[in-house]
């Protein structure tokens, strides 16, 4: 497969990262308020300095990510959104509070994707356009809810590996659980997480063979990854590596999800 990426690029690179924090706890389980250690494992992303480091490390690259974030998360930590934003990547919605919204009416999934996006605004000026649903399953109105207000693309489907558009206009940007850090090193006490810490090797084998794997036929290598996680000083090395490796390709388009959507509709 070629020719479906811009100025004759090979394969699309789409650095993702998902600003859970403790969030991923307490969006389905707000008891977790009351478990000071459990908390703390997400409230490390604020606490440890994970977003200069990242930030940094993007930088040294050369590349723009995108970063999905619960409203909440936007609203309490206004000025790490801000910064990210003034470093050039781009924002998206990821929920409210992180929480399954399978069982909502049509009109509170609406308002809680608009709370997100407001919040997205006032902390960091930029408009989000894309969106992944976040702690649960992609509801019956979702996209509809997405299409209805402006929205440019969600990254919750595994349906293809390349981007695809949905009848009602919506640009599906795929996302995939090989390229989850969760999957491979949250080994967090008590969730439902049912992995044990994989060595970085396994990780560097399944994303660089990942990567081969799309650069050969000319996809969208999209990760999903986590600041609490891939932001650990070990899991920071291990993207470093990534990226070198990524950088031994010719013509590799390293873009934000927005720029993939946008290409995609015009194309
Ligand atoms: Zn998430």
């Amino acid at each position: 497969m070629s020719g479906v990426w811009p100025d004759g690029k090979r394969c699309a690179v789409v650095l993702t990262f998902d600003c859970d924090a403790e969030y991923v706890f307490m969006g389905n389980k707000p008891e977790v308020a009351d478990m000071p250690r459990m908390k703390s494992l997400g409230e490390y992303e604020w606490n440890a300095p994970v977003y200069p480091r990242l930030l940094d490390l993007l930088d040294k690259h050369r590349v723009k990510a995108t970063f999905f974030v619960p409203g909440i998360n936007a609203v309490n930590h206004p000025d790490v959104f801000a910064e990210i934003r003034k470093r050039g990547h781009e924002l998206a919605c990821h929920g409210w509070k992180h929480e399954d919204t399978i069982k909502l009416p049509k009109e509170e999934e609406t308002r809680r994707v608009l709370a997100t996006r407001d919040a997205i605004k006032e902390a960091s000026g930029y408009a989000a356009v894309g969106n992944r649903v976040a702690g649960g399953e992609v509801g019956s109105n979702t996209h509809d809810i997405l299409a209805e207000n402006g929205f440019l693309y969600d990254s919750s489907m595994r349906g293809s590996d390349l981007p695809y558009r949905l009848g009602n206009g919506l640009t599906i940007v795929p996302s995939y659980y090989d390229m989850d850090d969760f999957h491979l090193f949250a080994d967090y006490p008590g969730t439902s997480y049912n992995t044990r810490i994989q060595s970085p090797e396994t990780g560097y084998q399944i994303w660089t063979n990942s990567f081969d794997g799309y650069y050969h036929y000319g996809l969208c290598y999209t990760t999903m990854f986590h600041p609490q996680i891939i932001g650990k000083p070990g899991g920071l090395m291990l993207l470093d590596r990534l990226l070198n490796y990524i950088e031994r390709f010719p013509a590799v388009w390293h873009a934000t999800a927005e720029e993939v959507a946008k290409h995609w509709v015009k194309k």
